[in-house]
């Protein structure tokens, strides 16, 4: 029998992460008021510099600081599993692995770079983030590592979720954090949005704007992170790839098809990008595929341009695959993929032919995530449950043409909190939901008007 477990052990921990932009350069981000390029200036009014200059950053390898790896000790490396029994309920010749990135004290991968980002925040001095959360990871992630550095947790947790999901905020509060339903009042973008609809559901465009501007109004006694979408947090999620490298080894394979996740891109770019390296720089011809909600299909039905990266527009312009800031998704269960943009470097990736994208319905992927659960005991959560909806479409086609391929995907978090939506599939009432092509038009509609040089 061969092995199910790859693990490595602490000595392991790789010792730096991967910056894509040694290798893809993207277009800098342009001020919302200007349309010039931001400066360091605007940027250190939101975020800390440490951070600021990992964006902008062209070497190859980024140390990882000391104190950063002594706390992924409490979670890192992570275990790399040949998926075994599910291959067997396939009936499957190719070989299924998962990076489980669910067993973090947070249960995602998204505690990777909350620890870093506290890191550097405390490292200039700094008192308290402010943040943006939509099912409540990020929130909970960052929380943690705030407490961790003895910093304050300003939370903005978009209203459906606050509403649907009280345990994360539970969380977030047992780390110390404080936690408030967006739009909220104590904003002026929250007030804005709260005057439309008084119960509005929020989005995570919305929950941005509220955390950018408590940290900008705060006369620096706050800054502001983000969980996804920025170079700064993708690089941080590399650890994930750049350990998978090292497991695969282990397992004497090398994989064909590697698979994530996609909502702001940085699970998707964790476990990937290490992968793109060795594409574009050492010959290797691996299909790395991003997988999104066909109800919030921005990779695969969204426009590749310039777009703000918050629903009110005061945030950074970026170059991205977008359905337009004023997109409101519907209620899908998957909240971390329910956001209107992408990464730059996923949509840079996208835009240049080195990487894939798949959109698929709500329903086909729960199917999956239970499937996968009851072969290999792990429920995932609604967002990794795309990722093994595709792992297993493409273990579907090795079947018919009697290929055996390997196929490695990133399990970004495990669905113990998400039992409510496990519960909703099971009684059937999850809906099939394809964005209908008008609603995307109307939001695209609204696009800053950036004349490039
Ligand atoms: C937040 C989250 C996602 C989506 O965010 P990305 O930045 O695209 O990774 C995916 N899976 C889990 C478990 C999450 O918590």
């Amino acid at each position: 029998m061969s092995r199910t477990r790859f693990d490595l052990s602490e000595s392991d921990l790789p010792r730096s992460w991967y910056n894509l932009n040694a290798d893809l350069p993207t277009p800098a981000p342009l001020h919302p008021v200007t349309h010039q390029p931001v400066d360091l200036a605007f940027m250190s009014v939101i975020s800390p510099r440490g951070l600021i200059a990992q964006d902008m950053a062209r070497e190859e390898a980024i140390e990882i600081p000391e104190p950063v790896r002594e706390l992924y000790k409490l979670w890192r490396p992570t275990p790399l599993m040949r998926a075994h029994r599910l291959e067997k309920v396939l009936g499957t010749p190719a070989h299924i692995y998962y990076k489980n990135e669910g067993v973090s004290p947070v249960g995602s991968h998204k505690a990777n770079t909350a620890v870093a980002q506290a890191f550097y925040l405390k490292e200039e001095g700094g008192k308290a983030f402010t943040t943006e959360t939509g099912a409540g990871q990020w929130g909970s992630a960052l929380s943690m590592g705030c407490n961790f550095f003895g910093l304050g947790c300003e939370v903005y947790m978009v209203r459906l979720s606050y509403n649907q999901k009280p345990f994360r905020r539970f969380v977030m509060e047992s780390y110390g954090a404080q936690v408030y339903a967006s739009p909220s009042s104590r904003t002026a973008a929250g007030r804005q949005f709260l005057a439309l609809d008084p119960k509005h559901p929020g989005s995570l465009g919305m929950a941005i704007s509220e955390g950018i501007e408590a940290a900008a109004t705060s006369s620096g006694a706050k800054k502001y992170s983000l969980g996804s979408f920025l170079p700064h947090v993708l690089l941080h999620q590399t650890v994930i790839g750049e350990e998978s490298l090292k497991q695969m080894e282990l397992a004497n394979e090398y994989p064909d098809i590697v698979i994530g996740c996609a909502g702001g891109g940085s699970n998707f770019a964790g476990i990937t990008f290490p992968f793109v390296r060795e594409n574009l720089r050492h010959g290797q011809r691996t299909r790395i595929i991003a997988v999104e909600p066909s109800a919030c299909p921005t990779l695969t039905r969204g426009t590749y341009t310039w777009d703000s990266a918050d629903a009110a527009g005061i945030a950074p312009i970026c170059k991205m695959y977008t359905l337009g800031h004023g997109f409101v998704p519907p209620g899908i269960h998957a909240g971390g993929l329910r956001y209107h943009g992408m990464a730059p470097q996923v949509s840079a990736l996208l835009a240049g032919g080195h990487i894939e994208a798949q959109a698929f319905d709500q329903v086909d992927v729960f199917e999956s995530g239970l499937l996968f659960g009851r072969a290999e005991g792990v429920l995932p959560a609604p967002e990794s449950n795309h990722a093994v909806h595709a792992a297993i479409m493409e273990a579907r086609q090795c079947t018919l043409r009697g290929e055996r391929k390997v196929i490695l995907f990133n399990l970004s978090g495990h669905g113990n909190f998400d039992m409510m939506s496990y519960a909703a599939f099971a009684r059937g009432e999850l809906q099939r939901y394809d964005h209908p092509q008008a609603a995307i038009d109307e939001a695209l509609k609204d696009l800053p008007n950036i004349v490039q040089a």
